[in-house]
């Protein structure tokens, strides 16, 4: 059995132990309903609370304007479905990018099938929206415009900060998706200037079922999930206390540690991308021109099936990713990649590296001393 080497972070984290250990403590001692009045009750509401504190605290948010969620999905479901719902007949388009991922696309298009109007908006070549296309595309009646912070598949920032200004000025509601930024990048909501933030617990060290929506406070919105009155009011069902524990506690760490980690994985990412460019003719770097998350590179193979590198890597113990996870097994091309206007054959012989806090320097000597040598080898069968 080959060393097993996990460079797959952007699909999900390991949790660190001090979460593993924090999620089984809740588990076990915060079983009280948070709604409860009595002291288990209020153990329970408490654990929670000071979860909120630390994801506000990391995102640089007051506590009362987070709202926990099951997942990153529904958070970003909250707020496509949350914003059109609470809106005035007047303003009921949806702008979403090509690049965002299925969590929002898909809503976006679901709702579409329901009669919403909704944009698509194009992204340039490396997969990054311009401000004139995105303004223009605005219209008068946008009632939100979503665009993700970082991209799962290429690690692309998006000038997230200049695109919400301008919602902003002309007042449509603006959502950012930073599943994929938080953990990894500064994510600072007063900076970015946002009315509305997605995170997703399991993909900076936290557990999974455990995500957040960030609402500026005044931003209509109606629930999604009724019921209850938890979260106040804004998503009801009694809540998951050992995942929310968990997130809190990663939350904390992410804080804690940022700086020297997103160094630390951009020194990784940055070595395995040099050496696969150097060793491998015919490969490069997809979205290399636009800033990106420290941890990801997404990288063609020219003349290689990625589906084959995929299992020819996980045969020598080292996980990678064709595209999303969620996509991936569908053998559907990437819809982030297309939409860069990449050719075909490239979209097809993509493959995403994640690195992350488990990721040490002898990972990536492993895996640029056998990336070259099975590359070569899947040419001279395709050869054949
Ligand atoms: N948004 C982005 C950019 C993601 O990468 C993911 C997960 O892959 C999600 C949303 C969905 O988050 P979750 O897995 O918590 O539903």
């Amino acid at each position: 059995m080959p060393q097993q080497i996990y460079l797959d972070h952007n699909a999900s984290t390991p949790p660190s132990p001090e979460v593993a250990e924090a999620v089984a403590r809740a588990l076990r001692d915060d079983f009280g309903n948070a709604s409860s009045i009595h002291a288990f009750g209020q153990r329970a509401k408490a654990a929670i609370d000071d979860a909120r504190t630390e994801v506000a605290a990391l995102i640089g948010a007051e506590p009362g304007d987070v709202v926990f969620t099951a997942t990153g999905t529904e958070a970003d479901n909250l707020a496509l479905r949350g914003v059109v719902e609470a809106a005035g007949p007047s303003r009921t388009r949806v702008l979403v990018t090509a690049v965002e991922h299925e969590a929002v696309i898909n809503t976006a298009r679901a709702m579409a099938r329901r009669g919403v109007p909704v944009t698509i908006l194009a992204v340039d070549g490396d997969g990054v929206v311009g401000s004139q296309a995105f303004e223009d595309a605005l219209g008068d009646d946008a009632a939100i415009a979503s665009v993700m912070l970082a991209n799962n598949e290429t690690g692309v920032i998006q000038p997230v900060a200049a695109l919400a200004a301008i919602a902003r000025s002309r007042r449509i509601v603006f959502h950012t998706d930073a599943v994929q930024a938080v953990g990894k990048i500064p994510v600072h909501v007063p900076a970015l200037g946002v009315d509305l933030l997605t995170l997703s617990g399991h993909k900076f060290g936290g557990p999974k079922g455990a995500g957040a929506l960030w609402v500026r406070r005044g931003t209509p919105m109606a629930g999604v999930v009724t019921g209850g009155r938890q979260e106040r009011n804004r998503r009801a069902g009694t809540e998951n206390v050992p995942a929310i524990v968990g997130l809190g506690v990663a939350a904390r760490l992410a804080r804690a540690r940022l700086a020297a980690e997103s160094a630390r994985q951009l020194r990784l990412r940055d070595r395995l991308e040099a050496g696969i460019l150097m060793a491998v003719p015919g490969s490069a770097v997809n979205g290399a021109r636009a800033p990106r998350v420290p941890n990801t590179a997404n990288i063609a193979f020219d003349r290689v099936e990625a589906e084959s590198l995929l299992i020819a890597l996980d045969l020598e113990g080292i996980a990678v990713s064709t595209g999303a996870a969620c996509s991936s097994g569908t053998l559907e091309p990437s819809h982030v990649l297309r939409a860069m206007g990449l050719p075909p054959a490239r979209v097809q012989s993509s493959i995403r590296f994640s690195v992350g806090s488990t990721t040490t320097d002898d990972d990536i000597d492993r895996v640029l001393a056998v990336v070259p040598t099975i590359v070569q080898r899947l040419r001279a069968v395709n050869r054949r």
